[in-house]
């Protein structure tokens, strides 16, 4: 898909899954990188990164829709619900050589969301 496709499905998604952060509290604005350049530094590699600050509850999230056209449809929602676990499980701190297993319980947990809802259809 081009990155325009790719943008628009980015921002459905967002509005079906933004419940799972802002039924917390959470604020966030989403930004969208047309290459690796504009990614957070050293996310130039990912399809998408979030940074927030747990304490206000408020964060950036960040596409990169040059990496991101090369999903389909689903791989994108899956992207989306990553991006939003990571702000639910933002509150259990974590060091940094932990981030294997943070990636692991926010992938789990974004995995059981979207199984939820496909059980529901
Ligand atoms: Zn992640």
């Amino acid at each position: 898909m081009t990155p325009s496709e790719a943008k628009r499905l980015i921002r459905k998604h967002i509005k079906r899954w933004r419940y799972l952060a802002t039924s917390y509290g959470w604020k966030f604005d989403v930004y969208y990188a047309d290459n690796g350049h504009v990614m957070p530094k050293d996310m130039d590699a990912c399809y998408a990164a979030t940074n927030y600050k747990s304490e206000y509850l408020d964060a950036d999230i960040w596409f990169n829709l040059s990496l991101c056209s090369e999903l389909d449809e689903k791989g994108i929602e899956e992207t989306v619900i990553h991006e939003l676990t990571h702000l639910v499980i933002a509150p259990i701190d974590f060091e940094e050589e932990q981030r294997k297993e943070l990636e692991r319980v926010v992938t789990m947990v974004s995995r059981l969301f979207m199984g939820l809802r496909n059980e529901k259809r």
